[in-house]
């Protein structure tokens, strides 16, 4: 083990050169100078292709010239193999009071962009294989790989690329900003539309139309005053309860007219173990259940344009229990749920 001023000033080291690197997701805007993830993958792939250490180091493109890269100590069939995954894009650095790739430490604290999501996680990876190398004089009993992955802060397409590779391991570790928390459960969600068609016409005459938006209102009362209350109900000892809310709605063209549209967007939070297909189902069965038949024919659901399971790793599971215990031996314990963070890189293991 080295000791700790040294360990301290080799971490302090790398995390600050890392966030002196802009590395800002683009998003779908415009490309400057401090963004896309090319230098922090550069970066990696150097100190990994020149460490003391040898290591496999790949670097993929995923987007142009931003590269997901792959470390691995070995690639033993008849070891174990743990990964660690984080990103190696920030967000913007819109409104900060600080220099934003000027990093420095106040009061015990790092400062910079990126430094807590999620450069400072890579290099808790990265300082924690080293120090795992060191103290097994180099060959480790277990395969250790790190994917430091693109795009996280906007369509995760580094992390998706992962899941197609088919990247398998007995345990997974993704490095998020949980203040020390393990987070061992997920909710998922599914977003979609809700219409309501009536028949258009003059303010006039508004017995000759049929107001989708006074249909839509019955259908947001269903959802208001019964599916809200019916998934308070329904908990989950991480996550809390499940939720729904109604959260954007649109309809009518003209002040005189009676609109014949009406359309609402419908976000439900989905706890680990509900399935996304019998929530939706529930929300339209509520629905019809508590309005008129001859309402029916005027409510379309769409399908939803936004899908993500909820997800759990079991308390009991050995990489949850090696980690609070290790968590409890700092006086760490809680394990909590958080919401949708590394949706798709869960996805890919059963652990
Ligand atoms: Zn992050």
């Amino acid at each position: 083990m080295r000791e700790f001023e040294e360990l301290e000033t080799h971490i302090t080291t790398l995390l600050s050169e890392m966030v002196s690197i802009p590395s800002v997701n683009p998003g779908e805007g415009t490309v400057d100078n401090i963004r896309g993830e090319e230098r922090m993958a550069s970066y990696l792939f150097n100190y990994f292709k020149h460490h003391s250490y040898s290591f496999n180091v790949k670097k993929e493109e995923i987007l142009t010239d931003r590269p997901n890269i792959y470390i691995e100590t070995s690639n033993d069939p008849n070891k174990k193999t743990l990964l660690f995954e984080t990103h190696t894009d920030t967000v913007s650095v819109d409104h900060m009071s600080i220099s934003p790739f000027e990093p420095f430490i106040k009061d015990g604290k790092f400062y910079g962009r990126g430094s807590c999501d999620a450069k400072g996680q890579l290099v808790a990876m990265i300082s924690g294989i080293e120090m795992a190398l060191e103290e097994n004089d180099g060959v480790l009993p277990i395969n250790v790989k790190l994917a430091a992955t693109v795009d996280e802060e906007h369509l995760h397409r580094g992390v998706d690329r992962l899941v197609e590779l088919g990247i398998k391991a007995d345990g997974a570790v993704a490095g998020e900003p949980t203040e020390l928390k393990i987070v061992s459960a997920t909710k998922g969600s599914i977003r979609f539309k809700i219409r309501t068609t009536g028949k258009s016409a003059h303010t006039a005459n508004p017995q000759d139309g049929i107001n989708a938006i006074y249909i839509m209102s019955d259908v947001i009362q269903v959802i208001q005053k019964k599916i809200v209350p019916l998934l308070q109900n329904r908990n989950h000892p991480l996550c809390g309860n499940a939720t729904t809310s109604v959260t954007i709605i649109g309809g009518g063209s003209q002040v005189n007219i009676v609109p014949d549209e009406c359309v609402i967007d419908v976000d439900r939070r989905l706890l680990p173990g509900e399935q996304w297909e019998e929530a939706y189902q529930e929300i339209q069965d509520m629905i019809m259940d508590n309005l008129d038949q001859d309402l029916h024919s005027a409510i379309i659901f769409d399908y939803p344009y936004l899908i993500d399971p909820s997800l759990e790793t079991s308390q009991a599971s050995s990489i949850v229990s090696a980690f609070s215990a290790m968590m409890q031996s700092h006086n760490e314990d809680l394990i909590l749920c958080q919401e949708n963070r590394h949706r798709f890189f869960y996805r890919a293991f059963a652990w």
